[in-house]
C-alpha cells in the first residue's frame, strides 16, 4: 500500500498552535535527514515494539513509522501535541499508539509486549528522572536511543576519573552498554535550546540487578558522589553512618582516602553487593 501524504510539520504546528513551551521542554526536530539518523541509531527496528516519549508535532514519529517496528506507541503530556498526534494515528494506521498523559508516571514495559525499545529526543527538564526509571527495570527494554542535552550525554558515557564521571556515569554502566551515537548544535531545533544535544544509545546487559540491588546502589552513589571532593571513608561516612561506612571499605578492600571519581563501575559493584549482602555473582533478572 502507498503510505499515505502526510502534511508538513510545520503545517501541523501552525494547526494545533503548538509553540514551543519551555516548561515542557519543547525542542522540535524538523530536519527527516536528521530524524532519519536517529531511527538509524536504534539499528534494526523490525519486530520491535518501539516507545516514543514526547512526540510533540511528530517528526520523529513519522521516521520510526517508515522503519519496520512492529508498532509505535507515543507517549505525550501536552494536549495540543496529542491532537496532532491523534490526526496522525487516522492516517497513518494502527501501528501507531496513541497514550495521553504524563511519562513520569507511566509503566512503560505494561505498554507494549517485548521486545521493547524506546526512542525519544527527550524533554531536558525531566530526562534523568525518566532514565533512572528505567534504568531501573532496564531488563524490560531491548535498547534505548534517547537525546539529552550534551551534558547529561557526556556524564552517562563518562569514565573514571574525568569530571564527567559520577553517579548517573555508574547507574547507566552498570545496567547498559552506553554509547554517544551523534552530537546535534542547537541550530537543529525548533526553537534552538541553549546548549549541544547528544543522542545516545543504551543496551541493557543481559543480567540486571533485582530492585533492591539497584536501590542499594542508588544509596551508595548518592552518598559517594554527594561530597566528590571528599575521601571515600568521609564520603560514605555522611551517608551511610561512620560505622557502616568503615566496614564496608575495610570488606571490600577499597582504600577509604581514595575518592569517588575514582573507582571503577566494578569497584561500586563490589561495594553495593556487600552493603546489600548479596553474595558475589547473584543478582539477576533475565530478559
Ligand atoms: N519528539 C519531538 C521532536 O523531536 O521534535 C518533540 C521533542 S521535545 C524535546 C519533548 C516533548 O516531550 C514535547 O513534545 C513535550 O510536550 C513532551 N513532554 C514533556 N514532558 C513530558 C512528560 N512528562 N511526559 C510526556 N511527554 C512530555
Amino acid at each position: 500500500m502507498t503510505p499515505p501524504t502526510l502534511p508538513p510539520l510545520s503545517e501541523v504546528i501552525a494547526r494545533h498552535e503548538l509553540t514551543a513551551r519551555r516548561s515542557l521542554g519543547q525542542h522540535f526536530l524538523l530536519d527527516p535527514g536528521l530524524l532519519a539518523r536517529i531511527v538509524r541509531a536504534a539499528g534494526a527496528l523490525e519486530g520491535r515494539h518501539v516507545i516514543e516519549i514526547g512526540p510533540g508535532p511528530g517528526g520523529l514519529t513519522r521516521a520510526l513509522l517508515e522503519s519496520s517496528a512492529a508498532s509505535v506507541s507515543v507517549v505525550e503530556i501536552d494536549r495540543r501535541a496529542v491532537a496532532a498526534m491523534q490526526e496522525l494515528a487516522a492516517l497513518a494506521g494502527p501501528r501507531l499508539h496513541v497514550i495521553a498523559g504524563d511519562a513520569l508516571r507511566l509503566d512503560l514495559p505494561a505498554l507494549v509486549p517485548p521486545p521493547r525499545q524506546i526512542v525519544a529526543n527527550l524533554p531536558y527538564n525531566v530526562a534523568t528522572p525518566l532514565l533512572i526509571a528505567w534504568l531501573r527495570q532496564a531488563a524490560a527494554f531491548e535498547r534505548m536511543t534517547l537525546m539529552f542535552q550534551q551534558e547529561v550525554a557526556e556524564r552517562l558515557a563518562a569514565a573514571p576519573d574525568s569530571e564527567a564521571y559520577g553517579r548517573l556515569s555508574v547507574l547507566a554502566q552498570w545496567t547498559c552498554a552506553v554509547a554517544l551515537e551523534l552530537r546535534l548544535p542547537p541550530s537543529a531545533f525548533t526553537p534552538p535550546p541553549k546548549v549541544f544535544s547528544a543522542v545516545v544509545s543504551l543496551l541493557p546487559h543481559a543480567a540486571q540487578p533485582e530492585p533492591a540491588l539497584f536501590a542499594t546502589m542508588e544509596r551508595l552513589t548518592a552518598a559517594a558522589f554527594g561530597q566528590r571532593r571528599k575521601m571515600l571513608r568521609a564520603a560514605l561516612r555522611g551517608g551511610l553512618g561512620a560505622e557502616p561506612a568503615a566496614r564496608l571499605l575495610a570488606a571490600t578492600g577499597i582504600d577509604p582516602t581514595r575518592r569517588a571519581e575514582t573507582l571503577s563501575v566494578a569497584e561500586f559493584d563490589r561495594m553495593a553487593r556487600e552493603l546489600a549482602g548479596y553474595a558475589a555473582g547473584t543478582c539477576i533478572s533475565p530478559r
